[in-house]
């Protein structure tokens, strides 16, 4: 449904923002855009929208390239950050906006925004203006100006951002639901992990105007394919510890474990998420060098588990403790990773898991 090839927008001063991208996006797709700030998600998105000129590089949409035209002649509707509602209009106006813009009879255009509040909740909200609802209310009229004149593409930009962190939950569910039902190419902006991996069908992890990584939620999450995208996913940040591989044992912030065979000597990066390593009071009995041990430095409280860190030698190592489960401050533990939960990283890229 989108194709971007080589795709390149430099600004004045010689910022790369999006720098030779080629994407392909399916029909009917959720696409997540992952990035931290300045990354170039935003740029990219406008570069579809068509509000922002490609320094080289083209854009098709249904298999027409658009590159040159302007956004109203692209079939996509965009919902941003802070909505973008008209102050002076009510609701209905907002919704059917584009629907006047297009010339839709008054009428025809007035039913289509009844129709879209309803299906959004809103009908109840129609006469009031934008400076009089709630932000998950302003939301949700944005989605629906956006949904009411039926798009081949949906282009949101954090559009979760504005809400508050229970409201932003909810609306994460209703915004998959709906996708799932209007099945409308979406691509969407958004710098928060867990909104990506919640929401994507497939994400693609940007840096510096590149995709780092392009894949499911499950793959980006299981294995990442650089040391920045292992730290930039996970709702706890995954331990990266240098380490280095020696004749197939891996020494690593004191720990000497196992390492699959086709690990060759050298330094490598380790990488455990917190989930994947268990807490235990005493040493393993397989050998007290097969886990990470230290003194508890720090304990904090997740609701239904507790995030424990170490001091392992120079290392930090962090894990998860069940509910009840939590070591004391300063306390001895031992850290052992599951089996084949730990990432192996040389020259940035990964090796294999361990
Ligand atoms: P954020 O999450 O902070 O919005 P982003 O990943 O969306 O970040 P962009 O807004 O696309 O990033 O910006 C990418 C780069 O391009 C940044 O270095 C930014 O400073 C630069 N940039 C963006 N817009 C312009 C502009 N109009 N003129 C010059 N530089 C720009």
């Amino acid at each position: 449904m989108i194709s971007l090839r080589g795709l390149t927008k430099e600004f004045p001063g010689g910022v790369r923002a999006v720098d030779a991208l080629d994407l392909d996006i399916g029909d009917g797709e959720f696409f997540a855009l992952l990035g931290p700030s300045g990354c170039g998600k935003t740029t990219l998105l406008r570069t579809i929208a068509g509000l922002e000129t490609p320094t080289s590089g083209t854009v098709a949409i249904g298999g027409a390239d658009v590159t040159r035209l302007p956004p109203g002649r692209r079939d996509v509707a965009m919902v941003f950050q802070d909505y973008a509602l008209f102050p002076h209009m009510d609701v209905t106006a907002n919704i059917a906006y584009p629907l006047r813009i297009r010339k839709v009879p008054r009428a025809r255009r007035e039913e289509k925004a009844a129709e879209t509040a309803a299906r959004l909740s809103l009908t109840e909200l129609l006469a009031r203006r934008p400076g009089q609802l709630s932000g998950g209310q302003q939301q949700r009229v944005a989605l629906a100006r956006a949904i009411a004149c039926h798009p081949k593409v949906f282009l949101f930009d954090e559009p979760l951002s504005n809400l508050d962190a229970r409201l932003r939950l909810e609306a994460r569910t209703f915004l998959k639901r709906l996708q799932r039902e209007l099945a409308v190419t979406t691509v969407f902006v958004t710098h928060d992990q867990g909104e990506a991996l919640a929401l994507a069908d497939r994400i693609a992890v940007m840096s510096a105007g590149r995709i780092t990584q392009l894949g499911t939620p499950a793959e980006v999450f299981r294995r990442p394919a650089t040391t920045f995208v292992a730290g930039f996913i996970g709702s706890t940040p995954m331990n990266l510890l240098p380490g280095t591989a020696e004749g197939g044992r891996l020494h690593v912030a004191g720990a000497v474990l196992p390492l699959p065979s086709e690990v060759p000597d050298g330094p490598v990066v380790y990488g455990l998420r917190p989930e994947y390593a268990d807490l235990s009071p005493s040493p393993p009995p397989f050998g007290d060098g097969d886990a990470f041990s230290g003194k508890v430095a720090v304990v904090e409280n997740l609701g239904t588990a507790h995030l424990v860190t170490l001091e392992c030698g120079d290392h930090l190592v962090q894990a998860v403790a069940p509910e009840g489960e939590e070591p004391a401050l300063g306390a001895l533990a031992w850290v052992v990773p599951r089996p084949g939960r730990a990432l192996i990283y040389r020259d940035d890229a990964l090796l294999t898991a361990a």
